[in-house]
């Protein structure tokens, strides 16, 4: 099968059992490999589905240009989507990111603006919304998707990320733990799979230094993608029942036992994801089932503590 643009092949990632990790007494641990994902990321399948309802509904045209705020991933994700068809794209990110992320988005052909990260990620991300909305403002051309808004970054998940895990699965699920960036991904796999298991116990994961919806300070972490510093107006509070507060080097010690343990190479917000999936796993005993996503890819984390040898 040929596909008519790399557009196409988005999405489809595998669903993986982990095997060393777990404990026998313990529930089993599924995980969504989305680091293999067109993209490296689970971000592409938003970047997309942003884009083409936005053209659905008229609201870009050719020479729109895209300028989004992201901690990354989505600015990845839009630089591709913006590469194929054919929109000059801008993405404007904290400086406190990875150093891949920056030169993956200008390889896609897109421009970076950066924005400084003077210790609190949430107040950079806010600088970074304002500064695309300023952009919006002065420049007719200008359209932003705005992530952290956009109801089609639910969608994205709704109808893709969970059709694909409840049909990988096929069976019951028990238990699902995500990290919140935009909340897009947790809200939308969360009401799939809460429909159809009322029952289901949704985990959020929050870094420790920015657990915001547990009311803790916000300052700046590792665990990037995750715990922007603010409460994303698209995502659904009342979806999860527990906060598991997972550290960074919890989340990096558990990310680099996904890849010496299970083969698993990915990224830092997916030793959090896996870190209280373990924990969740724990609660809910044997002969149940836990899903939780790995969001992207090791690849662009080597500048990171998480390539740091012990
Ligand atoms: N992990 C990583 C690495 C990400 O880039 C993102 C996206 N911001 C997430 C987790 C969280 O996803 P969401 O925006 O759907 O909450």
């Amino acid at each position: 099968m040929i596909y008519h643009t790399v557009l196409e092949a988005v999405g489809h990632t595998p669903m993986i059992r982990l095997q060393r990790m777990t404990h026998e007494e313990d529930a089993q641990v599924f995980v969504k490999l989305e680091g293999v994902n067109i993209g490296g990321s689970i971000k592409t399948r938003t970047a997309l589905m942003m884009i083409e309802q936005a053209q659905k509904q008229g609201k870009i045209h050719k020479d729109t240009i895209l300028v989004e705020p992201t901690s990354g991933n989505q600015g990845v994700g839009l630089a591709l989507v913006g590469a194929v068809k054919g929109y000059k794209t801008i993405i404007i990110m904290p400086d406190s990111v990875s150093e891949e992320r920056r030169k993956i988005v200008k390889q896609y052909g897109a421009e970076v603006i950066l924005v400084h990260d003077a210790g609190n990620i949430g107040d950079c991300i806010q600088a970074c919304v304002a500064k695309a909305k300023q952009m919006a403002k002065e420049d007719t051309r200008v359209f932003v998707p705005q992530q952290f808004e956009n109801e089609n970054n639910i969608k994205a998940h709704k109808e893709y990320t969970a059709q694909e895990i409840v049909e990988q699965v096929n069976g019951p699920i028990d238990g699902f733990c995500s990290g919140i960036g935009t909340g897009g991904t947790i809200t939308g796999v969360g009401q799939v799979l809460k429909a159809k298991n009322p029952k289901i116990e949704i985990w959020a994961v929050e870094p420790e230094k920015a657990a915001i919806l547990s009311g803790r300070p916000v300052g700046t972490h590792l665990q990037m993608g995750i715990g922007d510093g603010l409460i994303p107006p698209i995502l659904d509070q009342d979806i999860y029942s527990q906060i598991c507060i997972i550290s960074d080097e919890e989340a990096i010690y558990t990310a680099k036992q996904l890849a010496c343990q299970e083969g698993l190479l990915c990224g830092i917000s997916s030793g959090s994801n896996v870190a209280a999936a373990l924990k969740l796993a724990k609660k809910l005993g044997k002969g149940k089932t836990v899903v939780t996503i790995l969001p992207d890819t090791a690849e662009r984390y080597y500048s990171t503590p998480l390539f740091d040898s012990d």
